[in-house]
């Protein structure tokens, strides 16, 4: 109840300003309006499957050319390696266990976003930006659940993963037919997978010339390179990587699409454009999956593989140009950065404690300031509720726990290989000298253990894990219906 009427103020409050401001002269002038922005979010793609991160055999030019007039972060991360909730984190600004939002509900799922939950979307919304979604939703597929109730003024896309269908290589009997949705209706089943990439960027093209004289806030959430794989006849067999390949460089095209409608439209310097993806590759697909470049594992694991990502920032005049960041900022900071950067005083400074969030501000990481340097202390690699690691600057303390690795033959054109259950011990790893984890030098450096063990029995407390049963103080539960 509290956080419900908190709520009601802050919206409020918000819904005051947005008036003030429209009384100062309705239609933004150049120089007065906020920035646009967008993000582009790939799924399932790998820290090494761009060129500008190192890919051999697949070609990205577009990204490639974001990277060159923009800031390329080399130590961003999702909150947890998997759909589901690495989506809640990023339209939140919360570790996802802190609102009940993990893994990757299906068709059969009875939860979502909780409504007093507040989205990037509605932060957004409620300063006047005009807002869409097109893609991947994945925070609850009822009605109540869906992008319009969270903020969003159009919506078009998939409301959870596009394997979640009766082609499911190994599962199809668990699922209905996928529903293609428009604003809040199913207007196709299980539909022409081809086509999906095309869709998404022509409809951001539009929103985009749509909406050239207020600001906008644009999310397009890819379906690719989410397995099953699918490409448009323009880009079969157009790269060196087979399908995967073919997949990456259609969402590099699409990427290509919106920067040039940003240029069309003479938006190009007031818009705030973002590339990144949702979790690290998922390996048991073999020539269906990406490549993590030389990080550890991949999908589903709180190693470097599964949650470091690639993310390209370009904003001309804004961030710097052909700039390269490695301290940590992440997905969590996407909420509270462009809050601040939109002008929303209640969410710069320190949160509230009525509703808390993880997230900082990591606007002079995002725009390459020289200096800048990470808002987090520490970051925290949660799955499900279990804290796995915890990582303060150059080193990463993993706990001990359970993880799927990839020991026997690699999946094969669509269909998957086999992970095996491995263990890993209380083990210390320096990401500066050493960003495969591969030597342990936990018994070195006791004090740094120590160091990663305090700040984790904090967030213990605030956030709980399942591994030492401790319930946290400062988790909120979902929706349900
Ligand atoms: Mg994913």
């Amino acid at each position: 109840m509290v956080r419900r009427s908190w709520r009601i103020v802050f919206l409020n409050v918000l819904a005051g300003l947005a008036v003030l401001a429209q009384g100062a002269g309705s239609a933004h002038s150049a120089e007065d309006r906020p920035p646009n922005f967008v993000i582009v979010f790939a799924d399932d793609l790998g820290y090494g499957d761009l060129g500008c991160y190192g890919a051999k055999n697949i070609v990205t030019p577009n990204l490639d050319r974001m990277a060159r007039e923009g800031n390329r972060l080399t130590s961003f991360y999702v909150a947890q390696a998997v759909c589901g909730a690495s989506r809640a984190a990023l339209l939140t600004g919360c570790y996802p266990n802190r609102i009940g939002m993990l893994g990757a509900p299906g068709p059969q799922a009875r939860h979502g976003i909780h409504p007093d939950e507040m989205t990037l979307a509605e932060v957004l919304q409620q300063r006047g930006y005009a807002t869409a979604m097109y893609g991947k939703w994945h925070m609850g597929h009822q009605h109540e659940f869906l992008p319009l109730q969270h903020g969003f003024d159009d919506y078009f896309g998939l409301p959870y993963s596009n394997d979640m269908w009766p082609n499911h290589p190994t599962n199809g009997r668990d699922y209905p037919p996928l529903p293609l949705i428009a604003g809040n209706d199913v207007i196709e089943l299980n539909p022409d997978q081809t086509q999906l990439t095309t869709w998404y960027a022509e409809r951001a093209v539009n929103f985009i010339e749509a909406n050239r004289d207020t600001p906008f806030f644009l999310y397009v959430a890819h379906a690719m390179p989410h397995v099953p794989l699918f490409v448009s006849e323009n880009f079969q067999g157009k790269s060196k990587q087979g399908r995967y390949g073919d997949v990456i460089q259609e969402i590099d095209w699409s990427v290509g699409q919106i920067l040039d409608a940003l240029q069309r439209t003479g938006l190009d310097e007031n818009t705030l454009v973002l590339f990144t993806s949702d979790n690290g590759p998922w390996l048991s697909y073999g020539n269906h999956a990406g490549s993590a470049g030389p990080l550890r594992e991949g999908k589903g694991t709180a190693w470097e593989g599964g949650v470091r990502v690639p993310c390209i920032v370009r904003w001309p005049g804004h961030v710097r140009a052909g700039s390269e960041s490695a301290e940590v900022a992440a997905t969590i900071d996407l909420l509270p950065t462009f809050a601040h950067l939109a002008g929303e005083p209640l969410l710069t400074g320190e949160p509230l404690p009525e509703r808390k969030i993880d997230g900082a501000n990591a606007w002079p990481v995002l725009s390459g300031q020289p200096d800048a340097r990470s808002p987090h202390e520490a970051y925290y690699y949660y799955w499900g509720n279990e804290l796995q690691a915890v990582r303060s600057g150059r080193w990463k303390l993993h706990f001990p726990h359970d993880y799927r690795s990839l020991t026997g033959p690699a999946g094969q054109d669509g269909r998957p290989g086999g992970y095996t259950n491995q263990r890993c011990g209380l083990e210390l790893y320096d990401l500066e000298s050493d960003v495969g984890e591969r030597n342990n030098v936990a018994a070195q450096n006791p004090e740094v253990v120590q160091r990663l063990q305090n700040l984790a029995n904090a967030m213990r407390e605030e956030l709980g894990d399942s591994r030492t049963s401790q319930k946290g103080q400062g988790v909120r539960p979902p929706g349900s219906i």
